[in-house]
């Protein structure tokens, strides 16, 4: 905490941010014990909360400031998940072991009684995954639309990561399916359960699409950040199709980090990214709900800021590069409206336009895609609605 409002030392409102989040979390989550303690006392719900608490503390700070009627059951949805992704990031399971598992993971997440023990990389994970009865009884108890939701999507997610544990990403096409199938279809799922929260909530056509534009604008910003991380863990989702245009092997990076080359094909990666914002702000542009708005716009903005980052910086190549707590503290806070997103948006477009200096690798390409976002966010004619 202290080296975390040291970062933010110049920028008392992060500073402000910080604490005031600080208090919201401690006050959410109701222990400091282990999970595993608290699974023999809390009551499903507690548990549940607590949970999430732990999977993801950040996460968790933003759904708690959703209605809560709408917060169960996108609680209960991030854990269900959380539970089929221990699954497939266990690579310690066989993978003929592994396959059934996760294709069938929503019919078993859907079953009284059902549980996993000694499966996860991370002792919260494999609790979350004993205690599991906890997470179908809090199942049950959200509407039916939600339910079916929550079970389509587990299914459609598990059919996709068996796919992709079979196979490696090598195009490009390779790389939106797999996003598609980890986030894209988180971003989907939820907006239906927006919907079943409140017809009104989203103004969109076509929602299915932009919808997964924004889990997948998410989704490939962290696996631009996590590129130094994932290749130590022999696992890398950077499709071939981008990295072998700029050089013979995605280790290179690592290697040879201030490389043209290597730089090439991180600037490479994050115009891919750039892509989907269009589909992004016309998403956000179209949430008529004020708590949906900020728990659906701070995660977006988080990227973009991360992205102008992560944007021609050898240091992603080596290690890992994040966007200060102090910022994203401010965010979940003070985030209001869609004039707040524009802003940020802005913010950083201008950051990469200013690190694209002459002689910067993929200069043109990025210039290319700046261009046609500035443009974007001065008509603002995705406004479709
Ligand atoms: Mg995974």
């Amino acid at each position: 905490m202290l080296l975390t409002l040291y970062k933010s030392a110049l920028r008392p409102i992060e500073i402000k941010a910080l604490l005031k989040l600080k208090i919201k979390g401690s006050a959410y989550s109701p222990s400091k014990e282990p999970l595993e303690e608290l699974a023999l006392k809390l009551n499903d719900r507690d548990f549940c909360y607590a949970a999430l608490g732990k999977v993801s503390r950040s996460f968790s700070v933003v759904i708690q400031q959703l209605p809560p009627a709408l917060k169960d059951a996108v609680c209960v949805f991030y854990l269900v998940l959380r539970a089929l992704d221990t699954v497939e990031d266990d690579m310690s399971i066989p993978l003929e072991q592994k396959l059934p598992m996760l294709v069938d993971f929503y019919k078993a997440s859907n079953e009284e009684g059902f549980s996993l023990s000694g499966i996860g990389d991370h002792d919260d994970y494999t609790t979350l995954l004993e205690n599991y009865p906890k997470v179908y009884r809090m199942l049950k108890t959200l509407k039916p639309e939600s339910q079916d939701t929550i079970i389509e999507i587990t299914r459609r997610m598990g059919w996709g990561m068996a796919d992709f544990a079979k196979r490696e990403v090598v195009t490009i096409e390779d790389f939106d399916f797999y996003c598609h199938y980890v986030a894209g279809l988180v971003g989907i799922g939820l907006t239906r359960l927006f919907v079943a929260y409140n017809p009104n909530s989203i103004d969109l056509e076509n929602k299915n699409g932009i919808a997964n534009s924004m889990g997948l604008f998410l989704q490939k910003t962290n696996i631009i950040r996590d590129y130094h991380e994932d290749l130590y863990s022999d696992r890398t989702f950077w499709p071939k199709e981008i990295w072998n245009e700029h050089v013979d092997a995605l280790d290179h990076l690592a290697k040879a980090p201030k490389d043209e080359k290597s730089l090439a094909t991180l600037n490479h990666m994050i115009v891919d990214a750039l892509q989907h914002i269009p589909d992004c702000l016309q998403y956000l542009s179209g949430v008529r709900d004020e708590k949906i708005f900020r728990f659906t716009a701070v995660p977006q903005i988080m990227a973009i800021a991360t992205l102008s980052k992560l944007y021609n910086n050898p240091e992603v190549l080596t290690g890992v590069v994040k966007v200060r707590k102090g910022l994203a503290a401010k965010l979940m806070l003070y985030i209001i409206t869609m004039n707040d997103v524009y802003k940020y948006f802005e913010k950083g477009i201008r950051q990469i336009e200013k690190k694209n200096k002459p002689g910067t690798p993929y200069l043109q390409e990025t210039d290319k895609i700046l261009k046609e976002l500035k443009e974007l966010l001065r008509t603002k004619s995705f406004r479709s609605s």
